[in-house]
């Protein structure tokens, strides 16, 4: 099957579909590859590389779009990149098509095949290609926090792991999930006091097991949230109830009430943030203040560690796109169920419920 790579165009995305080393994984299963010029560049990744890897350079998008029965990218297709897709051709990429009625007509009467990372599921439940991307900006999370703390960024001047004779900070998790735990694991690679609160006893008990007397476990009601927000120098929003909007644990008021100079970073932004005063920012613009606390709510952290992402990204996605190269579409699907469950978007159909329900499509 002909795999063809487009360039990200979508404003400050610098990840890219396949890595080199997936080329040649592709390249060894017998599928050729068309990767366009400068596709890697923002992993630093030249046209050289891929071609090593066994990969054809193209000049255009539009040569790969022309040419290539399946277009593997990362970010959902733009209007300029929907225009060129075809009846049957295959595009494998995350799409987010729920709050993104234009997308999804264009697809629909595309006839192409599009199959979404983001439904893409796993046996046991989770999302095995969302995961890979909540690991990256839990851990970048705490980084971004260090960051604001300093006082040149707005925050009170502390250093997460303080030094001898002067006390660390302490960071507040909200939520112990894929971002919570990789932002509790680096975080006390920090030295910081780190308390996480959860809802669900399960995740507290996991993450017990994991990082022991580290870390302090908190069962998640009103009264918990309060307290340890009220104490926190750092707070990382990471809930999530998966399809909903992300529940509002810091209300205006306990914003007020925080220490002048701490930092909220609400991962959960993407969802909504779980806190009342947050807003979506960029890489660009990143932090900004309600009253005296640094708010840091980026809605796509991993772009802003897009080497990082993009082979973490790969590791997952690498599997699933041989399955469908190797054996075609239909045939990878019917065998894979979790697979299955990517499919939104055939021949001029929408595949997935939630999609159709949301956007008032026939099932
Ligand atoms: P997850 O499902 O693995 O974890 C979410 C956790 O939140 C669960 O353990 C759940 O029990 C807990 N939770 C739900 N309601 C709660 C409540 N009231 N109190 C305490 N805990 C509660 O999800 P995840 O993969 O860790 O993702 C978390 C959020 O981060 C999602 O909204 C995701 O989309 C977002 N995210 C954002 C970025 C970004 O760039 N901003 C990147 C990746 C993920």
């Amino acid at each position: 099957m002909h795999i063809g790579v487009p360039k990200e165009i979508k404003n400050h995305e610098y990840r890219v579909g396949l890595t080199p080393s997936s080329v040649r994984e592709m390249v060894a299963h017998g599928h050729p590859v068309s990767v366009e010029t400068g596709a890697g560049a923002g992993i630093g990744a030249a046209d050289e590389v891929y071609e090593k890897a066994g990969a054809t350079i193209a000049a255009t998008a539009a040569e790969i779009f022309a040419s290539a029965e399946m277009i593997i990218k990362v970010k959902e297709p733009q209007a300029g990149e929907r225009a060129m897709l075809r009846e049957g051709q295959i595009l494998y990429t995350y799409l987010h098509l729920a709050p993104d009625p234009a997308q999804c007509a264009d697809l629909v009467s595309s006839g192409a095949v599009c199959i979404a990372y983001e439904t893409v599921t796993q046996p046991g439940g989770g999302l095995p290609l969302l995961a890979p991307m909540s690991e990256v900006a839990g851990r970048l999370s705490i980084q971004a926090g260090a960051y604001c703390l300093e006082k040149a960024h707005g925050g009170m001047g502390i250093l997460l792991g303080g030094v001898a004779g002067v006390p660390s900070a302490k960071i507040v998790i909200l939520g112990g999930g894929v971002v919570g735990s990789n932002a509790a694991q680096i975080a006390v690679g920090t030295g910081a006091q780190v308390v996480v609160i959860d809802r669900n006893l399960d995740v507290l008990r996991r993450m017990d097991r994991l990082l022991g007397a580290r870390v302090i476990t908190v069962f998640s009601n009103r009264d918990n949230v309060e307290h340890h927000v009220l104490r926190a120098d750092l707070v990382i929003g990471g809930v999530l109830i998966p399809g909903a909007a992300a529940p509002k644990l810091i209300t205006r008021q306990l914003v007020d009430d925080m220490k002048p100079g701490s930092v909220i970073v609400d991962v959960a932004i993407d969802q909504g943030g779980c806190c009342e005063t947050a807003r979506a920012t960029t890489h660009a613009d990143p932090t900004y203040m309600v009253g005296n606390v640094v708010h840091y709510c980026v809605a796509n952290m991993p772009g802003g560690v897009p080497r990082t992402s993009t082979y973490a990204l790969n590791n997952a996605t690498l599997p699933f796109a041989l399955q469908i190269a190797d054996k075609g579409w239909r045939q990878a699907l019917k065998d894979n169920e979790h697979l299955r469950n990517g499919l939104n978007v055939a021949f001029g159909k929408v595949t997935c419920r939630e999609v159709a329900d949301d956007l008032k499509y026939d099932y």
